[in-house]
């Protein structure tokens, strides 16, 4: 049975999970900082906390960050940034932009809690500036405009007939202007130069009106197109968290998540039989089957299932059959009984295999997993050392 039972509360915590997700707030901290000189000094940099800070925990994460010194934080709705503001609560200096920008009846709790919107709509625009002239506050916000991504911001004709409009954004204070790339982690496509020629345009005009707004065009990819990029103001998310930006080259980020499962339970079959749901995967005679307590509840998706492996040690072991909600099961023939023994566990990322390969296992990308990151886990956050914890 399994090693006896430690008395520290995380201890115990860590007994009763199935699997320990670990979160290495040093390395963030270090990817902080290692995306951060790239793009100083002309270029000042926020981080994008949406979605748990990428699954990962907003509180954790944004206290880390905050403490290496980051200043500006992207959530994408009107909640998530509600719920940081309770987090850094004191920290009056730290801005939070919400990506979404408000829905309708909204804005009051923008202002109340001094979150900073993007507005990417004439109608968002329009109900900003109405509450603004309401309220007589100073209400900064952000503009995004549209630059070949047809996802989110005004079209070029909104926004030149915001431009045109002598009354486009009276009484409001647009910090900056703001564009999003499609492209940016592919170097070689055309529409990233597009995009950019666009934006600069874009932000010339507008800075006729708003001589201090700031441009801010590129996220984790787009800060290695290099300097052209950058503009005023940089927004990486992934790439802090260990995803590698530049996905035809080496990962230039530190990883940042373990993640390992806890075997439950070791089987050797006598003669070939089926494995899991649908019988689709045949283990042959003698074959050793390891199950541990982690399915697509937990994150792992089932695309995963098909090409999917982990590492004991240093054994690779392949995924045997489909994986469930809750468990999966690995063939680990090759694995001797000595490693496999109380306290056995899979890592499913770690030193041997990072999140991005795991994703392209999965024929997704490593952003994916992240978000897709279960509630079950432990979670271990480790430190950052408090001689690297900096300035601010
Ligand atoms: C999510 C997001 C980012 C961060 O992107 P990464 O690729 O994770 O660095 C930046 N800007 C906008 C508008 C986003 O939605």
């Amino acid at each position: 049975m399994a090693s006896p039972p430690s008395s520290r509360p995380e201890d115990r915590a860590q007994d009763r999970a199935g699997a320990i997700l670990t979160v290495d707030l040093a390395a963030l901290s270090e990817n902080w900082r290692l995306l951060k000189r790239r793009v100083e000094p002309a270029c000042d940099m926020g981080a994008v906390v949406k979605a748990d800070a990428y699954g990962l925990g907003l509180e954790p994460v944004a206290k880390a960050l905050s403490a290496a010194g980051c200043l500006t934080f992207y959530v994408a709705h009107l909640d998530e940034g509600l719920a940081l503001r309770g987090i850094v609560d004191g920290r009056q200096d730290l801005r939070i932009i919400v990506l979404h920008g408000p829905n309708p009846g909204t804005e009051p709790d923008f202002a109340a809690h001094r979150l900073i919107p993007v507005l990417s709509t004439p109608r968002q625009i329009k109900a900003w500036r109405a509450f603004a002239a309401r309220s007589d506050l100073l209400m900064e916000s952000l503009v995004q405009v549209d630059t070949g991504m047809n996802r989110l911001g005004l079209t070029e004709r909104e926004f030149a007939e915001l431009m045109a409009d002598p009354d486009g954004l009276s009484g409001l204070t647009p910090l900056a202007l703001m564009s999003h790339l499609a492209c940016a982690e592919t170097p070689d496509h055309r529409l990233n130069l597009q995009q950019r020629e666009r934006f600069a345009s874009m932000l010339a005009t507008f800075r006729l009106k708003y001589a201090d707004a700031k441009g801010s065009l590129v996220n984790s990819s787009g800060i290695f197109l290099g300097r052209g990029f950058h503009f005023d103001l940089a927004r990486p998310g992934a790439a802090l968290y260990g995803v590698n930006p530049t996905p035809t080259a080496a990962n230039p980020m530190i990883p940042v998540v373990r993640l390992q499962a806890k075997v439950l339970q070791v089987r050797r079959v006598d003669a070939a039989a089926p494995v899991g749901y649908g019988a689709t995967f045949l283990a042959p005679d003698g074959a050793k089957l390891a199950t541990v307590s982690m399915g697509y509840a937990d994150g792992l998706l089932r695309s995963w299932g098909a090409a999917g492996h982990a590492f004991i040690d240093d054994f690779k072991v392949a995924v045997a059959g489909r994986i469930s909600m809750d468990l999966t099961t690995f063939d680990v023939s090759n694995v001797p009984d000595s490693a496999l023994g109380p306290g056995a566990t899979i890592n499913i990322i770690g030193s041997r295999q990072s999140i991005d390969e795991l994703a392209n296992q999965a024929g997704t990308i490593g952003y994916e997993l992240l978000a897709a990151i279960g509630r079950r886990y432990h979670r271990r956050y480790l430190p950052a050392p408090a001689s690297q914890i900096s300035r601010s």
